[in-house]
């Protein structure tokens, strides 16, 4: 039996471990990294937490008799996708970079993209509210401009303390347009910063804005390591995990 794994933590892996679960010659076996409090649970097996860098993943392949290895972290988890890069190319254990597409720029909307969150916070101009949805972990590098408030919103909790100007929502996707309106109005907010993460799920925020004139600033992708092997649908993904 093949055994593949999947790295996790997005829509796409649980999709891809769905359907490759229902191939009786493949056992899936789908890693987390154990971040968030209460994860989206893939059905099959599940291992959570760190490797131990490129070579405690290489040394995890070698363990688990490994035969593939598909990549479909979130598109902003660089360093396990540098990792994994890393440990399939000393192993030589096939590995496949599943990422969905980015979002793009439509009519009616104001975009300015840019390279890091760090760029993101310098183009913020007082006195602005701020509809900051980069993750808890890149707080830090938005607070303590002066006069820029902000909502954050994000699954768990940033690390304390949180500042006076900053009001943290918890909340997790999917969400509505309509949430997202209700939302912009009720806080008065000037401007979403997001990172092109892609996908539908998260995508209702981009909508908002377009319709109530709200300019984004839209923090790019990282980029992939040089020579993987890109696609962008679990079904390209899963047809290259079965072959
Ligand atoms: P990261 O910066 O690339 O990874 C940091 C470290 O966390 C890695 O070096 C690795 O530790 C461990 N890790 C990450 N993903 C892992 C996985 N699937 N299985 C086992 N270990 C993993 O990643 P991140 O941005 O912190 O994201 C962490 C996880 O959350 C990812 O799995 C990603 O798919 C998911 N996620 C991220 C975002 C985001 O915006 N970044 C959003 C939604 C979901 P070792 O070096 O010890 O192996």
């Amino acid at each position: 039996m093949k055994r593949v794994l999947i790295l996790g933590g997005t829509a796409e892996a649980r999709a891809l471990a769905a359907e490759l679960i229902a191939d009786p010659g493949v056992h899936v076996v789908s890693s987390l990294a154990g971040r968030v409090s209460k994860p989206r649970l893939p059905v099959g097996e599940v291992r959570q937490g760190g490797f131990g860098g490129a070579a405690g993943l290489e040394a995890f392949l070698a363990g688990e008799k490994i035969d593939a290895m598909v990549d479909a972290t979130h598109p902003f988890a660089a360093r396990m996708t540098a990792s994994a890069a890393e440990a399939a190319a000393r192993s030589g254990v096939p590995l496949l970079v599943l990422r969905r597409p980015g979002w793009q720029e439509g009519p009616g909307d104001s975009w300015q993209r840019v390279a890091s969150l760090h760029e993101a916070a310098a183009r913020l101009r007082a006195p602005m509210r701020v509809f900051l949805t980069t993750g808890r972990r890149s707080l830090p590098v938005f607070t303590g401009l002066p006069g820029v408030w902000l909502l954050a919103r994000s699954v768990d909790p940033p690390e304390p303390p949180v500042p006076d100007d900053v009001h943290v929502l918890l909340d997790r996707g999917p969400y509505t347009v309509d949430g997202e309106l209700a939302l912009i109005r009720e806080h008065r907010l000037d401007v979403l910063v997001t990172k092109d993460s892609g996908g539908r799920l998260t995508a209702a925020k981009l909508v908002a804005a377009r319709e109530l004139g709200l300019p984004v600033i839209m923090v790019n992708r990282p980029p992939l390591p040089p020579g993987v092997r890109l696609v962008d649908t679990v079904a390209a993904a899963a047809a290259w995990a079965q072959e």
